[in-house]
């Protein structure tokens, strides 16, 4: 069962529990509005279903409300920054903020972001510059569970390390490609398990590492308090993308990586590599317009193979997701809807 609830609504009562866990009425707004529009744009992954954990992750200690980037290394395009484990939905946004500036002034700017809580979905700060006519590209490593299984191996040794490109069209919607390297997000299968459904296969090993189509193996504890593992998208070169994301988000920018055994720690702590380019001052901006429309026309030109309804391009399904639930509201399940009840009342916020 699920109840659907209008966005605004539901911004309001995120906010609310946000700020009863400790957050300035700016920071609780800000979190509430990129989860509701993860939720919008059909990513319930990333959406409200987050805030149980967000909750338990400030009441652990990991999670600090009220944290801002501190700026660690500002030399001419690159920039090192920490989160301070600050709400990723701040902090990111800062951290974007910065280099989007500091592109616009060089050309280029390479900013590595180190402890972030948790970023949400990665195509918000892509999002953010491709507004600006900027192209950003972002790999992003997960401290939390380790929850995919290398390939070849047998059970999970890294986050769900996501990739995005945003690529600005002229005069169109972007481009906009935003995965996790896992086959799904792992919050799919929560929200697959909260709605008491199996998934499909070819996506989960067991605890044992067998096959199975039960999300429950990387949500609840297996016999003997083990996990099952998503396996990674795209076989080994899948698998190869996810550990670049390690090196780059997790090494490369000082966050760290993943290298010892799970424990029940609930902040989820990104680190993420983004390179963001300004298309203006490359000297290529008239034939990357051209050139770009040109290949998006040719692409939206392959006649749709049979049973399906034709080419999209990255970032079309987002968008058509938020014009529907925009209008129609945003269906939670009772499951969830229940762990946002509970996780307002462990902060005193009453939720109707
Ligand atoms: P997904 O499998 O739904 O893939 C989404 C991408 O594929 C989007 O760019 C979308 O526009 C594109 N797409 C979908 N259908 C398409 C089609 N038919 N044709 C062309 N393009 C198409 O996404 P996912 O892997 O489940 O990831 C969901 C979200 O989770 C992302 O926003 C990601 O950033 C986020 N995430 C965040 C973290 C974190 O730690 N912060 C970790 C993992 C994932």
């Amino acid at each position: 069962m699920a109840r659907t609830i209008p966005a605004a609504q539901l911004r309001t009562t995120v906010s609310g529990i946000i700020a009863a866990a400790g957050s300035a009425p700016q920071e609780a707004q800000t979190v509430a509005d990129n989860l509701v529009l993860a939720n919008l744009s059909g990513h319930d992954s990333h959406g409200v279903g987050m805030v149980p954990r967000y909750v338990d992750a400030v009441l652990e200690g990991g999670l600090k409300p009220n944290a801002g980037v501190a700026v660690k290394l500002d030399a001419g395009s690159l920039l090192a920054l920490d989160g301070q484990r600050g709400y990723g939905q701040v902090v990111g946004e800062q951290a974007m903020g910065l280099a989007m500036q500091r592109a616009q002034e060089t050309g280029s700017c390479v900013m590595a972001l180190a402890n972030a809580h948790h970023l949400g979905r990665i195509g918000h700060f892509a999002e953010m510059a491709v507004a600006r006519g900027l192209v950003s590209i972002h790999f992003v490593n997960v401290q939390s569970r380790p929850v995919v299984a290398p390939f070849g191996g047998g059970d999970g040794r890294y986050g769900t390390n996501p990739f995005c490109v945003g690529i600005p069209l002229a005069g169109r919607p972007p481009f906009l490609l935003d995965f996790a390297t896992s086959r799904v997000a792992q919050g799919k299968m929560r929200v697959a398990h909260n709605e008491g459904r199996q998934v499909e296969p070819g996506l989960l090993i067991d605890e044992k590492g067998r096959p199975t189509t039960n999300p429950g193996v990387v949500v609840v504890p297996q016999p003997g308090g083990l996990f099952g593992a998503l396996l990674a998208f795209g076989e080994h070169k899948g698998y190869g993308m996810a550990v670049a994301c390690e090196l780059l988000g997790g090494a490369l920018t000082g966050s760290g990586t993943w290298h010892r055994p799970a424990d029940d720690r609930r902040a989820v702590i990104n680190g993420m590599f983004t390179v963001v380019v300004d298309p203006g001052k490359l000297g290529t901006q008239a034939s990357f317009e051209q050139e770009a429309l040109a290949f998006v026309d040719w692409l939206k030109q392959s006649p749709p193979a049979p049973g399906s309804d034709g080419v999209l391009l990255a970032g079309e399904p987002e968008r058509q997701a938020r014009r529907e639930r925009e209008a129609s509201g945003i269906a939670i399940d009772d499951q969830t809807w229940a762990e946002i009840v509970a996780a307002g009342a462990k902060v005193g916020a009453r939720v109707a």
